[in-house]
């Protein structure tokens, strides 16, 4: 019998680097950049990341790591020095970085999507250059901070207030559950100049961290993601010069959309990552209990078990990069699509990390085990940048209109 399941998940595992469907999907500087990214994870970030989970400190090292190896640069278009490889190559980094460290991926979600990734978008040439060169390198950590004490969901509600004076906007507010908050790195800030207007009010702003007057409260202790950090922030008369507006006067709320959109990719992908080990750890276990009797009975619940991680991963795999190529060409069905994939890769993480530990049984459970922290890392991924319900009402909204896909 344990001959029957040794055989199962030799060949499972000596075949699953050829399961994937990425051959006919990505380029070839995309699938090289993943292998880079998969490397220097599994080499300098994933040994790491029980120790930073254990003592729920941010980890400055593993930025530094991913800025040395140029990493960093995924979305910052080849004329500015980076990359080029938009949303697509930030997905593959994003899963690979969470294969080994949840916290680190979502750090680096929070840097690459919603930071460089807002200001490659909608900066000017000025703002590009001054303020997304210093986070290369990983020495600064970039930030978004959206979320307000009275307000998640509902993200127009937002009341800190920015008000020209002479050459400066004036910051008054609270924002928490800011990620990388407590940093030193710029900050994109979402705030009303006019809260009569409505989400026409809304604008962002370029905030260089640290900054007079705007305080760092606390640090949220977490179930999960525990070595990347979550602050509440506060504004008092804290100035930014008046050029640190980015875009048009009023579109505020439309960057702020459009840069959820890419950290919904960040957080499905993280969800991708965690699918990944949680079905390697699983098989692991299973092969390595070659040596103990075991039943025919255990042996195919597992192997059921294992088939459905395989296909909710893989399924989850292509809706994330379909979006993240539609949002990429800016296509009007992306936030849709981002919204389906956030749905499928959170909630697939979930499911996978949570069959894994029944696989594993009570050693699953074992803080000392890996499982256990995939499991209390993804859970969140199905809450932040936008719960699991608001993607669904984002989904069934879209029913409404006409599909813009040929
Ligand atoms: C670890 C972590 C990191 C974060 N990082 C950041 C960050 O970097 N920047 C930032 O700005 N924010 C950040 N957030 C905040 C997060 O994105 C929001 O809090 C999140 O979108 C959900 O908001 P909420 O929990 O306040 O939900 P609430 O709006 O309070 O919702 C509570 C519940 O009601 C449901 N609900 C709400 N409205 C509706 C509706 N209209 N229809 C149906 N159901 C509804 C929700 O789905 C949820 O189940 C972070 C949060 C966490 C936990």
């Amino acid at each position: 019998m344990s001959g029957h399941i040794s055989k199962f998940c030799k060949a499972a595992i000596k075949h699953r680097k050829h399961y994937s469907t990425d051959s006919f999907l990505l380029s070839k500087p995309l699938i090289e950049f993943r292998e880079k990214a998969r490397e220097v994870v599994a080499k300098k970030i994933a040994p790491l990341a029980d120790k930073a989970d254990k003592e729920g400190k941010f980890s400055e090292g593993h930025f530094e790591i991913l800025g040395k190896e140029g990493l960093l640069d995924v979305k910052v278009p080849k004329k500015y020095g980076g990359l080029g490889l938009g949303n697509i190559g930030s997905t593959l980094l994003t899963e690979e970085i969470a294969y080994g460290c949840g916290a680190t991926a979502t750090s680096v979600s929070g840097h690459t999507s919603l930071y460089t990734g807002t200001l490659v978008t909608f900066g000017s040439e000025k703002q590009i250059l001054k303020y997304i060169k210093p986070h290369l390198s990983g020495k600064y950590v970039g930030s978004f901070s959206l979320s307000e004490p009275e307000n998640g969901s509902d993200a127009g509600g937002l009341k800190t207030t920015a008000k020209l004076e002479g050459d400066n906007w004036i910051l008054n507010g609270s924002k928490m559950w800011i990620t990388n908050g407590n940093l030193p790195g710029g900050m994109i800030l979402i705030a009303t100049t006019d809260r009569s207007k409505q989400h026409k009010g809304i604008n962002s702003f370029i905030v260089p961290k640290p900054l007079e007057n705007a305080t760092v409260h606390r640090l949220e202790d977490k179930l999960g993601m525990r070595a990347s950090p979550t602050c509440q922030i506060t504004f008092e008369n804290a100035r930014i010069p008046a050029e640190n507006i980015i875009g048009k006067p009023g579109d505020g709320f439309k960057i702020a959309m459009t840069s959820l959109n890419s950290a919904r990719l960040g957080a499905a992908s993280i969800g991708l990552g965690t699918s990944r080990h949680s079905i390697d750890l699983a098989l692991k276990y299973l092969r390595r209990n070659k040596i103990h009797p075991i039943t025919t009975a255990d042996c195919t619940t597992s192997s059921l078990k294992l088939a459905e991680m395989e296909c909710r991963a893989q399924a989850a795999r292509l809706m994330i990069y379909t979006a993240a190529k539609l949002l990429d060409e800016n296509h009007p069905e992306a936030t849709k699509y981002c919204a389906m994939a956030k749905v499928m890769g959170s909630e697939t993480g979930t499911f996978c990390a949570h069959q894994a530990m029944q696989i594993l049984g009570n050693e699953g459970y074992l803080a000392e085990n890996k499982v256990e922290r995939l499991y209390r890392d993804n859970r969140v991924t199905e809450i932040y940048d936008g719960t699991s319900e608001i993607q669904r009402l984002v989904i069934a909204k879209s029913f409404d209109e006409p599909s813009k896909l040929t």
